[in-house]
């Protein structure tokens, strides 16, 4: 036989086993569909149909009728919890746990399910016992993720470092947040009264050892939070130059970050009488990285030591090469408080201009720009915040406030 004639049979063969394969998935179907109550795809429907309410009755009712589907129960209960019902899925999923003849498998299913509603309850106590019952189990991963969310909320550093750590044994994923836990336990100890420092420079040793595995930059976030924290203990032991050499520090490895530092620094040479030395310092650093924020401590430093003359060209300069309404607002606040402080009339360099109502103008327009903000849900802070309090992100503000943001 050649080769296409070969062919001629061999093609209606599949054909004839194609429509004997389809026609026994068909009869299958069918049969098993004979065996579901019509309450189910009444509820399927529902579901299709974006109506979530009635689709939850309807498969109420198929449960109430055949009490053993379980996985229909584990859709009525992530259903509940979807929309908020958690008393309802939290009832699903401890009556799925409390049967008996439950395998293995779903009963840590079932596990899982209730400790996520508790999660989203807020009951974090019991979320907490079932996600730790879960460790050793084929869900020790999600749990571990859970888990070291929950210690985070409830700011208990060792357990969510140690809860990274066996994390890390599963797999092998970064976890970016855990210098900072390092981070917040070394703040810890250096506001317990009286403060334990040798615990905070070993917590901030770990972060330091922390970053450099995980190889964060020296520029990132995570470092600058490291030398302000080192800074703030070589400042409680009167290191004085310690102290500005991890302020330096920050001012090279990210510019950016000027505005957090810059007030402390300047303290830092008016402790020595170099308070010139300092300010010079921020001003050619604001020259090259100009922030609102370094903008803000400039001009009052500049006006205090140089008076109001050199203060309001550095202004006008600044100003001009960043046009801003903030800056702007910062300088005639930073006015208008002089004045008041002196008890002397304004020394107004705009001959005739009422400040005071130019800065009112000004400041209400300002206000709603004068926030960082989190990229990660938008929230909007005043004040900078290594963990967003919005959505519990890290590092997702940037040292800049929200007019100088694209
Ligand atoms: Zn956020």
């Amino acid at each position: 036989m050649d080769f296409e004639s070969w062919w001629l049979i061999f093609v209606p063969l599949l054909f004839a086993l194609g429509w004997l394969a389809a026609r026994f998935d068909i009869r299958q179907i069918l049969s098993e569909t004979r065996n579901l109550p019509d309450s189910y795809f009444r509820g399927l429907n529902f579901l299709l149909n974006e109506e979530p309410d009635r689709a939850i009755d309807a498969f109420v009712e198929v449960a109430k009728l055949d009490p053993e589907t379980t996985e229909l129960h584990f859709a009525l209960g992530s259903l509940f919890r979807r929309r908020g019902e958690m008393e309802r899925a939290i009832r699903v999923h401890q009556s799925l746990l409390s049967r008996a003849d439950l395998p293995v498998s779903q009963r840590e299913h079932a596990q899982h399910e209730l400790a996520q509603d508790y999660l989203k309850a807020g009951m974090l106590d019991r979320a907490e016992e079932a996600f730790t019952v879960l460790k050793e189990t084929s869900f020790g991963l999600a749990a571990l993720r859970a888990l070291i969310r929950i210690y985070e909320s409830e700011h208990d550093w060792t357990r969510a470092i140690q809860a990274v750590q066996s994390l890390r044994k599963l797999v092998d994923e970064p976890v970016p947040q855990l210098v900072h836990y390092y981070c917040e336990q070394a703040q810890a100890a250096l506001a317990a009264k009286p403060p334990r420092v040798a615990q905070a420079q070993e917590a901030l040793k770990l972060a330091e050892r922390t970053a450099q595995a995980a190889q964060t930059g020296s520029g990132s976030a995570a470092s600058v939070r490291v030398a302000l924290i080192h800074a703030s203990i070589a400042g409680s032991a009167q290191q004085t130059l310690v102290q500005r050499a991890c302020f330096q520090k920050v001012l090279e490895q990210a510019p950016e970050f000027a505005g957090l530092v810059a007030e402390e620094l300047l303290q830092n040479f008016a402790l020595t009488q170099e308070s010139a030395d300092g300010l010079a310092l921020l001003q050619e650093h604001h020259n090259r990285f100009a922030s609102l924020d370094l903008f803000n401590v400039v001009f009052r430093a500049l006006r205090a030591q140089q008076g109001v003359d050199v203060a309001w060209g550095f202004a006008r300069q600044a100003l001009q090469a960043h046009p801003s309404l903030l800056g702007l607002d910062r300088l005639l606040e930073a006015e208008l408080a002089h004045a008041a402080e002196q008890q002397t009339p304004l020394e107004s360099p705009i001959p005739g201009a009422d400040l005071t109502l130019l800065r009112r103008l000004i400041n209400q327009h300002s206000q709603r720009l004068d926030r960082y903000v989190c990229r990660s849900c938008g929230f909007q802070a005043r004040r900078y915040y290594w963990q967003c309090p919005g959505c519990n992100a890290w590092e997702t503000y940037k040292p800049r406030r929200m007019e100088e943001l694209e």
